[in-house]
Protein backbone atom coordinates (compact mmCIF):
# COMPACT_ATOMS: atom_id res chain seq x y z
CA UNK A 1 0.00 0.00 0.00
CA UNK A 2 2.14 3.37 -1.29
CA UNK A 3 2.37 5.68 1.55
CA UNK A 4 -0.43 8.51 0.94
CA UNK A 5 0.03 10.91 3.94
CA UNK A 6 3.76 10.68 3.00
CA UNK A 7 3.40 11.50 -0.40
CA UNK A 8 0.70 14.11 0.22
CA UNK A 9 3.50 15.72 2.89
CA UNK A 10 6.07 15.94 0.74
CA UNK A 11 4.73 17.11 -2.40
CA UNK A 12 3.01 19.80 0.15
CA UNK A 13 6.64 21.14 1.61
CA UNK A 14 8.41 20.78 -1.71
CA UNK A 15 5.32 23.21 -3.10
CA UNK A 16 5.08 25.57 -0.30
CA UNK A 17 8.80 25.51 -0.29
CA UNK A 18 9.33 26.56 -3.69
CA UNK A 19 6.31 28.88 -3.38
CA UNK A 20 4.64 27.17 -6.02
CA UNK A 21 1.28 27.72 -4.26
CA UNK A 22 0.57 29.62 -0.94
CA UNK A 23 -1.66 27.06 0.92
CA UNK A 24 -2.30 23.15 0.45
CA UNK A 25 -5.76 21.72 1.33
CA UNK A 26 -5.73 18.79 2.53
CA UNK A 27 -6.50 16.92 5.97
CA UNK A 28 -5.16 16.37 9.81
CA UNK A 29 -6.09 14.33 12.40
CA UNK A 30 -9.55 15.00 14.49
CA UNK A 31 -9.74 14.84 17.95
CA UNK A 32 -11.16 11.27 17.87
CA UNK A 33 -10.08 8.01 16.71
CA UNK A 34 -12.06 7.69 12.94
CA UNK A 35 -12.23 11.18 12.63
CA UNK A 36 -9.73 13.94 10.57
CA UNK A 37 -10.35 17.72 9.65
CA UNK A 38 -10.08 19.86 6.77
CA UNK A 39 -6.59 21.36 7.19
CA UNK A 40 -4.76 24.05 5.10
CA UNK A 41 -1.02 24.28 5.52
CA UNK A 42 0.84 27.51 4.72
CA UNK A 43 4.26 26.70 5.33
CA UNK A 44 6.55 23.98 4.88
CA UNK A 45 6.73 23.03 8.26
CA UNK A 46 2.72 23.03 8.79
CA UNK A 47 2.92 20.83 5.66
CA UNK A 48 4.26 17.88 8.60
CA UNK A 49 0.67 17.92 9.89
CA UNK A 50 -1.19 17.12 6.64
CA UNK A 51 -2.57 13.23 7.06
CA UNK A 52 -4.07 10.63 4.86
CA UNK A 53 -6.21 7.58 5.51
CA UNK A 54 -10.12 6.14 5.33
CA UNK A 55 -11.82 8.69 7.35
CA UNK A 56 -10.84 11.39 4.93
CA UNK A 57 -14.65 11.86 4.47
CA UNK A 58 -15.51 15.30 3.85
CA UNK A 59 -14.91 16.80 0.63
CA UNK A 60 -12.57 19.54 0.27
CA UNK A 61 -13.62 21.20 -2.65
CA UNK A 62 -16.05 22.41 -0.53
CA UNK A 63 -13.63 24.85 1.01
CA UNK A 64 -11.50 25.80 -2.29
CA UNK A 65 -13.44 29.02 -3.02
CA UNK A 66 -12.82 30.36 0.31
CA UNK A 67 -9.26 29.38 0.96
CA UNK A 68 -8.68 30.79 -2.40
CA UNK A 69 -10.15 34.28 -1.52
CA UNK A 70 -7.82 34.02 1.77
CA UNK A 71 -4.78 33.63 -0.22
CA UNK A 72 -5.24 36.72 -2.16
CA UNK A 73 -3.27 40.03 -1.19
CA UNK A 74 -5.85 41.93 1.29
CA UNK A 75 -7.55 44.95 -0.35
CA UNK A 76 -10.31 46.88 0.29
CA UNK A 77 -13.60 47.29 -1.37
CA UNK A 78 -12.63 49.86 -3.84
CA UNK A 79 -9.18 49.02 -4.08
CA UNK A 80 -7.83 47.52 -7.79
CA UNK A 81 -7.32 43.85 -8.27
CA UNK A 82 -3.83 42.99 -7.90
CA UNK A 83 -1.57 42.48 -11.28
CA UNK A 84 -0.19 39.32 -12.12
CA UNK A 85 -1.25 35.83 -11.60
CA UNK A 86 -3.23 35.55 -8.18
CA UNK A 87 -2.11 32.60 -5.66
CA UNK A 88 -2.46 29.21 -6.26
CA UNK A 89 -3.42 26.41 -3.44
CA UNK A 90 -2.66 23.06 -3.25
CA UNK A 91 -5.65 20.83 -3.24
CA UNK A 92 -6.11 16.39 -2.34
CA UNK A 93 -8.87 15.04 -5.11
CA UNK A 94 -10.25 11.68 -5.08
CA UNK A 95 -12.22 10.88 -8.18
CA UNK A 96 -15.41 12.02 -6.79
CA UNK A 97 -14.11 15.62 -5.43
CA UNK A 98 -11.81 15.90 -8.25
CA UNK A 99 -15.39 15.81 -10.23
CA UNK A 100 -16.70 18.68 -7.56
CA UNK A 101 -13.62 20.85 -9.05
CA UNK A 102 -14.85 20.18 -12.18
CA UNK A 103 -18.10 21.21 -11.17
CA UNK A 104 -16.89 24.43 -9.60
CA UNK A 105 -14.71 24.80 -12.75
CA UNK A 106 -17.83 24.57 -14.76
CA UNK A 107 -19.55 27.16 -12.45
CA UNK A 108 -17.30 29.86 -12.45
CA UNK A 109 -16.47 29.23 -8.53
CA UNK A 110 -12.98 28.15 -9.09
CA UNK A 111 -10.33 29.12 -12.10
CA UNK A 112 -8.14 25.80 -13.26
CA UNK A 113 -5.14 27.93 -13.34
CA UNK A 114 -4.95 28.57 -9.87
CA UNK A 115 -4.88 25.07 -9.00
CA UNK A 116 -2.36 22.43 -8.39
CA UNK A 117 -4.63 19.27 -8.25
CA UNK A 118 -2.99 16.28 -6.12
CA UNK A 119 -4.58 13.25 -7.70
CA UNK A 120 -5.89 10.35 -5.00
CA UNK A 121 -6.89 6.71 -6.80
CA UNK A 122 -9.66 6.28 -4.19
CA UNK A 123 -9.70 2.68 -2.06
CA UNK A 124 -12.88 4.28 -0.77
CA UNK A 125 -13.44 5.74 2.36
CA UNK A 126 -14.82 4.17 5.92
CA UNK A 127 -18.17 4.90 7.02
CA UNK A 128 -17.24 4.64 10.92
CA UNK A 129 -21.15 4.15 11.73
CA UNK A 130 -20.38 0.56 10.23
CA UNK A 131 -17.23 -0.08 11.96
CA UNK A 132 -19.26 1.30 15.35
CA UNK A 133 -21.70 -1.36 14.40
CA UNK A 134 -19.55 -4.01 13.47
CA UNK A 135 -17.52 -3.82 17.09
CA UNK A 136 -21.59 -3.41 18.55
CA UNK A 137 -20.99 0.47 20.17
CA UNK A 138 -18.11 -0.72 21.97
CA UNK A 139 -15.65 2.54 22.75
CA UNK A 140 -12.69 2.32 20.21
CA UNK A 141 -9.36 4.01 21.05
CA UNK A 142 -7.59 3.43 18.43
CA UNK A 143 -8.23 2.14 14.47
CA UNK A 144 -4.93 0.92 12.54
CA UNK A 145 -5.66 0.55 8.80
CA UNK A 146 -4.25 -2.12 6.31
CA UNK A 147 -4.52 -2.49 3.18
CA UNK A 148 -7.44 -4.49 3.18
CA UNK A 149 -8.28 -4.60 7.11
CA UNK A 150 -9.15 -2.39 9.81
CA UNK A 151 -7.50 -3.26 13.57
CA UNK A 152 -10.00 -1.60 15.87
CA UNK A 153 -8.64 -1.71 19.78
CA UNK A 154 -10.97 -0.01 22.84
CA UNK A 155 -11.21 -1.49 26.64
CA UNK A 156 -11.94 -5.07 25.93
CA UNK A 157 -11.60 -4.55 22.11
CA UNK A 158 -9.22 -6.06 19.78
CA UNK A 159 -10.73 -7.00 16.63
CA UNK A 160 -9.68 -7.14 12.81
CA UNK A 161 -12.59 -6.05 10.51
CA UNK A 162 -12.19 -6.85 6.49
CA UNK A 163 -11.80 -3.07 5.19
CA UNK A 164 -14.22 -3.75 2.34
CA UNK A 165 -17.15 -4.47 4.41
CA UNK A 166 -16.47 -0.80 6.42
CA UNK A 167 -16.26 1.20 2.82
CA UNK A 168 -18.78 3.65 2.79
CA UNK A 169 -21.92 2.51 0.46
CA UNK A 170 -20.99 5.73 -2.64
CA UNK A 171 -17.35 4.18 -2.44
CA UNK A 172 -18.48 0.76 -2.83
CA UNK A 173 -20.79 1.68 -5.95
CA UNK A 174 -18.28 4.29 -7.27
CA UNK A 175 -16.73 3.55 -10.90
CA UNK A 176 -14.77 6.74 -10.96
CA UNK A 177 -12.19 5.98 -8.35
CA UNK A 178 -9.45 7.79 -10.05
CA UNK A 179 -9.43 11.62 -10.45
CA UNK A 180 -10.48 13.02 -13.99
CA UNK A 181 -8.26 16.30 -13.37
CA UNK A 182 -4.82 16.50 -11.47
CA UNK A 183 -1.54 18.08 -11.65
CA UNK A 184 0.57 15.08 -9.83
CA UNK A 185 -1.45 11.65 -9.62
CA UNK A 186 -0.08 10.04 -6.08
CA UNK A 187 -0.27 6.17 -6.34
CA UNK A 188 -1.77 4.03 -9.68
CA UNK A 189 -4.51 4.58 -11.10
CA UNK A 190 -7.45 2.07 -10.00
CA UNK A 191 -10.03 1.07 -11.95
CA UNK A 192 -13.73 -0.56 -10.87
CA UNK A 193 -15.80 -2.54 -13.16
CA UNK A 194 -18.98 -4.75 -12.64
CA UNK A 195 -20.30 -2.78 -10.07
CA UNK A 196 -24.11 -2.25 -9.84
CA UNK A 197 -23.70 1.36 -9.25
CA UNK A 198 -27.84 2.29 -8.81
CA UNK A 199 -28.86 -1.42 -6.88
CA UNK A 200 -30.36 0.22 -4.07
CA UNK A 201 -32.32 2.80 -6.23
CA UNK A 202 -33.30 0.11 -8.20
CA UNK A 203 -34.90 -1.53 -5.12
CA UNK A 204 -36.77 1.96 -4.44
CA UNK A 205 -37.97 2.57 -8.27
CA UNK A 206 -39.57 -1.14 -7.50
CA UNK A 207 -41.52 0.00 -4.94
CA UNK A 208 -45.21 1.28 -5.61
CA UNK A 209 -45.81 5.12 -5.09
CA UNK A 210 -47.48 4.73 -1.70
CA UNK A 211 -44.80 2.27 -0.22
CA UNK A 212 -42.06 5.06 -2.03
CA UNK A 213 -43.61 7.29 -0.23
CA UNK A 214 -43.55 5.44 3.47
CA UNK A 215 -40.06 4.67 2.42
CA UNK A 216 -39.12 8.14 1.93
CA UNK A 217 -40.97 9.66 5.19
CA UNK A 218 -39.59 6.67 7.62
CA UNK A 219 -35.65 7.64 5.79
CA UNK A 220 -36.44 11.36 7.22
CA UNK A 221 -37.93 11.15 10.02
CA UNK A 222 -35.46 11.74 12.46
CA UNK A 223 -33.85 14.48 10.60
CA UNK A 224 -32.60 17.55 12.86
CA UNK A 225 -32.78 20.22 9.93
CA UNK A 226 -29.62 20.71 11.13
CA UNK A 227 -28.25 21.36 7.50
CA UNK A 228 -24.78 19.68 8.38
CA UNK A 229 -25.69 17.99 4.95
CA UNK A 230 -26.42 21.06 3.21
CA UNK A 231 -23.16 23.03 4.49
CA UNK A 232 -20.67 20.42 3.77
CA UNK A 233 -21.86 19.85 -0.07
CA UNK A 234 -19.64 22.05 -2.58
CA UNK A 235 -22.92 22.42 -4.50
CA UNK A 236 -24.77 24.36 -1.99
CA UNK A 237 -23.14 27.89 -1.76
CA UNK A 238 -26.35 29.34 -2.74
CA UNK A 239 -26.09 33.40 -0.43
CA UNK A 240 -29.54 32.29 0.75
CA UNK A 241 -30.32 28.91 0.90
CA UNK A 242 -34.05 28.41 0.18
CA UNK A 243 -34.33 26.67 3.41
CA UNK A 244 -33.55 30.25 5.46
CA UNK A 245 -35.18 33.12 3.07
CA UNK A 246 -38.05 34.36 5.10
CA UNK A 247 -39.75 36.62 2.35
CA UNK A 248 -40.76 34.20 0.85
CA UNK A 249 -40.61 31.72 3.44
CA UNK A 250 -40.59 28.64 1.37
CA UNK A 251 -39.85 25.77 4.24
CA UNK A 252 -41.55 26.03 7.75
CA UNK A 253 -38.53 26.38 10.37
CA UNK A 254 -40.35 23.69 12.24
CA UNK A 255 -39.52 20.04 12.26
CA UNK A 256 -42.72 19.53 10.51
CA UNK A 257 -42.31 16.31 8.37
CA UNK A 258 -44.05 18.21 5.86
CA UNK A 259 -41.16 21.11 5.78
CA UNK A 260 -38.45 18.36 6.40
CA UNK A 261 -39.57 16.17 3.33
CA UNK A 262 -39.59 19.65 1.20
CA UNK A 263 -36.01 20.32 2.42
CA UNK A 264 -34.74 16.95 1.25
CA UNK A 265 -36.68 17.09 -2.18
CA UNK A 266 -35.79 20.51 -3.01
CA UNK A 267 -32.07 20.07 -2.14
CA UNK A 268 -31.89 17.13 -4.03
CA UNK A 269 -33.43 18.80 -7.31
CA UNK A 270 -30.91 21.66 -6.66
CA UNK A 271 -27.82 18.93 -6.93
CA UNK A 272 -29.29 17.38 -10.18
CA UNK A 273 -26.70 17.23 -13.00
CA UNK A 274 -24.16 18.34 -10.32
CA UNK A 275 -23.77 15.70 -7.40
CA UNK A 276 -20.71 13.14 -8.00
CA UNK A 277 -22.00 10.96 -4.77
CA UNK A 278 -18.79 12.03 -2.99
CA UNK A 279 -20.91 11.22 0.22
CA UNK A 280 -19.70 13.58 2.34
CA UNK A 281 -23.35 14.95 3.29
CA UNK A 282 -24.33 11.46 4.46
CA UNK A 283 -21.10 11.18 6.29
CA UNK A 284 -21.68 14.48 7.74
CA UNK A 285 -25.30 13.60 8.92
CA UNK A 286 -25.50 13.07 13.03
CA UNK A 287 -28.60 11.06 12.45
CA UNK A 288 -27.23 8.62 9.94
CA UNK A 289 -29.88 9.09 6.91
CA UNK A 290 -28.86 8.28 3.93
CA UNK A 291 -30.00 11.37 1.87
CA UNK A 292 -27.56 10.24 -1.34
CA UNK A 293 -30.39 7.87 -2.60
CA UNK A 294 -32.61 11.35 -3.48
CA UNK A 295 -29.41 12.40 -5.03
CA UNK A 296 -28.45 9.19 -6.84
CA UNK A 297 -31.95 8.35 -8.03
CA UNK A 298 -31.53 11.89 -9.54
CA UNK A 299 -27.75 10.70 -11.04
CA UNK A 300 -29.24 7.71 -12.42
CA UNK A 301 -32.29 9.56 -14.41
CA UNK A 302 -29.51 12.35 -15.79
CA UNK A 303 -27.50 9.69 -16.86
CA UNK A 304 -30.15 8.01 -18.39
CA UNK A 305 -31.77 11.13 -20.23
CA UNK A 306 -29.15 13.41 -20.73
CA UNK A 307 -26.27 10.70 -21.13
CA UNK A 308 -23.69 12.69 -19.02
CA UNK A 309 -22.50 12.53 -15.57
CA UNK A 310 -21.39 15.20 -13.27
CA UNK A 311 -17.71 16.55 -13.54
CA UNK A 312 -16.44 14.54 -16.02
CA UNK A 313 -15.80 17.25 -18.73
CA UNK A 314 -14.33 20.67 -17.92
CA UNK A 315 -15.45 22.23 -21.21
CA UNK A 316 -18.97 20.39 -21.10
CA UNK A 317 -21.60 22.59 -20.44
CA UNK A 318 -23.43 21.14 -17.42
CA UNK A 319 -26.99 19.27 -18.28
CA UNK A 320 -29.22 21.20 -17.09
CA UNK A 321 -28.34 24.37 -17.43
CA UNK A 322 -28.20 24.25 -21.20
CA UNK A 323 -29.96 23.76 -23.96
CA UNK A 324 -29.98 21.11 -26.48
CA UNK A 325 -33.03 20.62 -29.62
CA UNK A 326 -33.14 17.02 -28.89
CA UNK A 327 -32.96 17.19 -25.13
CA UNK A 328 -35.85 14.55 -23.30
CA UNK A 329 -39.36 16.62 -23.35
CA UNK A 330 -41.71 13.75 -22.85
CA UNK A 331 -42.79 15.03 -19.10
CA UNK A 332 -44.23 18.39 -21.59
CA UNK A 333 -45.83 16.17 -23.92
CA UNK A 334 -46.50 12.29 -22.43
CA UNK A 335 -46.21 12.69 -18.53
CA UNK A 336 -47.56 10.82 -16.03
CA UNK A 337 -51.32 9.90 -16.16
CA UNK A 338 -51.29 10.45 -19.99
CA UNK A 339 -49.66 13.86 -20.82
CA UNK A 340 -50.48 15.67 -23.60
CA UNK A 341 -49.32 13.58 -26.24
CA UNK A 342 -48.15 14.40 -29.80
CA UNK A 343 -51.47 15.23 -30.61
CA UNK A 344 -51.59 17.87 -27.93
CA UNK A 345 -53.85 18.49 -25.22
CA UNK A 346 -57.20 17.04 -25.35
CA UNK A 347 -60.26 19.34 -25.66
CA UNK A 348 -61.32 21.17 -22.77
CA UNK A 349 -65.07 20.29 -21.27
CA UNK A 350 -67.20 22.86 -21.75
CA UNK A 351 -67.79 24.71 -18.26
CA UNK A 352 -71.15 23.71 -16.93
CA UNK A 353 -73.20 27.26 -17.28
S1 LIG B 1 -30.22 23.46 -0.87
FE1 LIG B 1 -30.48 24.55 -2.78
S2 LIG B 1 -30.82 26.69 -2.16
FE2 LIG B 1 -29.91 25.64 -0.42
S3 LIG B 1 -27.70 26.02 -0.65
FE3 LIG B 1 -28.17 24.03 -1.60
S4 LIG B 1 -28.46 24.53 -3.75
FE4 LIG B 1 -28.65 26.45 -2.62
S1 LIG C 1 -25.16 16.16 -2.55
FE1 LIG C 1 -23.88 14.93 -1.12
S2 LIG C 1 -22.97 13.37 -2.44
FE2 LIG C 1 -23.68 15.01 -3.81
S3 LIG C 1 -21.91 16.40 -4.08
FE3 LIG C 1 -23.14 17.18 -2.34
S4 LIG C 1 -22.16 16.28 -0.51
FE4 LIG C 1 -21.47 15.08 -2.31
S1 LIG D 1 -27.41 16.41 8.25
FE1 LIG D 1 -28.98 14.84 8.60
S2 LIG D 1 -30.17 15.60 10.35
FE2 LIG D 1 -28.99 17.33 9.54
S3 LIG D 1 -30.40 18.31 8.04
FE3 LIG D 1 -29.15 16.88 6.88
S4 LIG D 1 -30.36 14.97 6.83
FE4 LIG D 1 -31.22 16.26 8.47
Amino acid sequence: MPDLAGQIRAAARELLAAGEVAAVLGFAPGPLPMTTRPFAARTPAEADRLTWNGFCVMNPANLLPEILAAVEPPRGPKDPPPEGPLPKVAVVATGCWSRNIVVQIQEGRVRRERLVILGIPSRGMIDRRKVLRRVGGREIRRVEEGAHELRVEGPGLHETIPRWEVVRDNCRTCVHPTPVVYDRLLAEPVERTGVDRYAQVAEIEAMTPEDRWAWFRREIAPCLRCYACRNVCPLCYCPTCFVDDSRPQWVGKSLDPADTALFHLLRAYHCAGRCTDCGACESACPMGIRLRLLTKKLEKDVLELFGTEAGLDPGAPLPLAAFRPDDPDEFLTAGPGGGAGPEGPPPREEEPA
